[in-house]
């Protein structure tokens, strides 16, 4: 079992962990990680979101989400769940 920040260091033959941790902030916000489109509630994901969609209800639990906040959240928590001192990637 490894850290993600060592599995992606090697899958991407970055320098240092630290690199990679900057690369996984990237990513992020470049949008490969649906941060808008995913409910802050229960995880559900909107696929038919839409730029000028500014609140939106969700679908599964039902809560009423404002965007920006919602993708701030979003954010926040995703990088809560792959700090690399806790993540782990399994073999
Ligand atoms: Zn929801």
């Amino acid at each position: 079992m490894k850290t993600i920040t060592q599995y992606l260091s090697k899958l991407f033959s970055a320098s240092t962990e630290a690199s990679t941790k900057r690369m996984i902030g990237f990513l992020a916000l470049l949008g490969f990680y649906p941060s808008s489109k995913t409910c802050g509630n229960c995880g559900w994901i909107n696929q038919e979101l839409k730029l000028s969609d500014r609140v939106w209800v969700c679908e599964n639990c039902k809560k009423e989400i404002d965007r920006d906040a919602n993708a701030a959240l979003n954010i926040r928590d995703y990088g809560i769940r792959f700090n690399p001192v806790n993540a782990k990637v399994v073999h």
